[in-house]
């Protein structure tokens, strides 16, 4: 996939927002939905998807709805902080294949670092364990 191309209404992450697929659900409001990352980069993985817009990457996001999403990226990224206490946090988003990006809905990946821990492969592996996942979108949801 380009940078530049239609927007897919069955994008995986469409179809979560619709309730055709599952996900861990982190935060669920007017703006966003944030879930838990199947194939987490590392523990508490979290991405946050904005609702209305068909907007592939951060570069298609209608400005007037930018500021809403972003307070809801901003909202998880504490409540994984409070519930994980990491040692950092990475905060990122890819626009377009070579870029890194996999699925083209805009998402943020909300992403926990300790010293000395490198981080798991982008989009791949073994998917986590569904309880597991839950167990950490309620620690994290406990501070939303
Ligand atoms: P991107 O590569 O587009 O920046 O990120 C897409 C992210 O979505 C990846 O981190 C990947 O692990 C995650 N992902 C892909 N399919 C699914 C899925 O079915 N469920 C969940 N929860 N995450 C997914």
């Amino acid at each position: 996939m380009t940078l530049h191309d239609q927007y897919d209404p069955d994008n995986i992450f469409a179809k979560m927002l619709r309730g055709e697929v599952p996900c861990v659900k982190v935060l669920d409001d007017d703006v966003a939905l944030a879930f838990m990352d199947i194939f987490p980069q590392a523990e508490g993985h979290t991405l946050v998807v904005p609702k209305d817009v068909e907007a592939r990457n951060l570069l298609e996001m209608p400005a007037e709805k930018l500021g809403p999403y972003m307070e809801r990226v901003q909202k998880v990224a504490v409540a994984v902080e409070k519930a994980l206490k990491p040692d950092g946090l990475v905060v990122t988003q890819f626009n377009g294949a070579p870029a890194g990006q996999t699925v083209y809905h805009l998402h943020f990946h909300i992403i926990p670092r300790n010293e000395g821990e490198s981080l798991r492969r982008h989009a791949g592996g073994d998917p986590a364990d569904t309880e597991t996942l839950k167990g950490l979108a309620d620690r994290i949801a406990a501070y939303i």
